[in-house]
């Protein structure tokens, strides 16, 4: 094997140009807003195996914050960040300003994420899936790649994803990679980097609630729910947002009758830190946790 070397970094949409001129074949594409951590990394990884290059892109999206939010105090580590990069074997690292990705301030025109981006997240963040819609296309585009890896860690993003892919006819492949967890089940995030140590501790009653709720998944939906929201009550330090047991693709709650693939997700507010969590769950006999779907919004062929 050989020694990975320190990955190409461009600026500007010129230097992008230029190096992936150079990059022939396959190329997946993974994006990320930096503070890169294990998760960030196991999709590099699974891009690398599965394609000839990899693409990273770090770029924190001003469009998807709201002005409450915590774009200011984002963590920001771009060294470590390339080092994740050149360990994982990235080819090149597109790490752009806000203004090379909008060279005419705040575009007028946008993804519009529909009615799926107005739940779950969207309705405590306003116009975040728009933003973040919009920077994907761009991003996809501009990186020209092939195959693009995002995480189950942002599930409705995830779906929002493949929506735009299949609704406006990307030609682009999407690849969904588990969350990855730390030993004790928190899902790995960049905002993690916010809690105290109490608050860490607090925080994983999200984890533990997606596990007592699939682990209920055989007796059908509303024991998963009461299974997930038991271990929420005991937890009085999480402002819970939302507990919902959805369709993958709808994400309108399930019905008690419903069998098959759901979505259990979490989200709410620890300390100053609002953290989301879910996971795939099959109901019905046999059913429980899954790592992604199996079933997806794949573009029409
Ligand atoms: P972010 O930098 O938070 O925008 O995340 C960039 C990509 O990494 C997105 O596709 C996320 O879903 C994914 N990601 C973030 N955290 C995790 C995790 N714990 N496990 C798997 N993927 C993740």
């Amino acid at each position: 094997m050989t020694e990975p070397s320190t990955p190409r970094v461009a600026r500007t949409r010129d230097e992008l140009r230029a190096a992936r001129a150079e990059l022939a074949g396959q190329t997946a594409v993974v994006m990320t807003m930096g503070a890169l951590h294990e998760g960030h990394a196991t999709l590099i990884r699974q891009a690398r195996e599965e394609a000839d290059h990899v693409v990273v892109t770090i770029f924190l999206n001003p469009l998807q914050f709201g002005p409450r939010e915590d774009l200011s105090k984002y963590p920001r580590t771009f060294d470590d960040d390339l080092a994740i990069c050149e360990r994982e074997g990235a080819d090149l690292v597109f790490a752009p300003t806000p203004d090379v990705v909008y060279p005419d301030g705040d575009p007028g025109v946008r993804i519009s994420a529909g009615p799926l981006g107005d739940v779950l997240e969207g309705q405590s963040r306003p116009g975040h899936f728009d933003g973040m819609l919009t920077v994907v296309a761009k991003l996809m585009h501009l990186t020209g790649g092939d195959a693009f890896y995002f995480g189950q860690k942002d599930a409705q993003q995830l779906l929002l994803i493949r929506r735009m892919v299949r609704d406006v006819d990307f030609p682009a492949q999407v690849v969904s990679v588990p969350t990855v967890r730390e030993a004790d089940g928190l899902a790995m995030s960049s905002r993690n980097t916010y809690l105290t140590d109490s608050d860490r501790e607090v925080a994983l009653s999200l984890s533990q609630a997606l596990s007592a709720g699939a682990a209920a998944a055989a007796e059908g939906p509303s024991s998963v729910r009461r299974a997930a929201r038991a271990v929420l009550v005991q937890e009085p330090l999480v402002l819970v947002d939302y507990l919902v047991l959805v369709h993958p693709t709808t994400l309108e709650d399930v019905p008690e009758w419903y069998r098959g693939e759901a979505l259990l997700a979490v989200a709410g507010r620890v300390g100053t830190t609002r953290l989301i969590d879910n996971t795939p769950v099959v109901i019905g006999p046999g059913g429980g946790r899954r790592d992604v779907f199996s079933q997806t919004l794949d573009p029409v062929p």
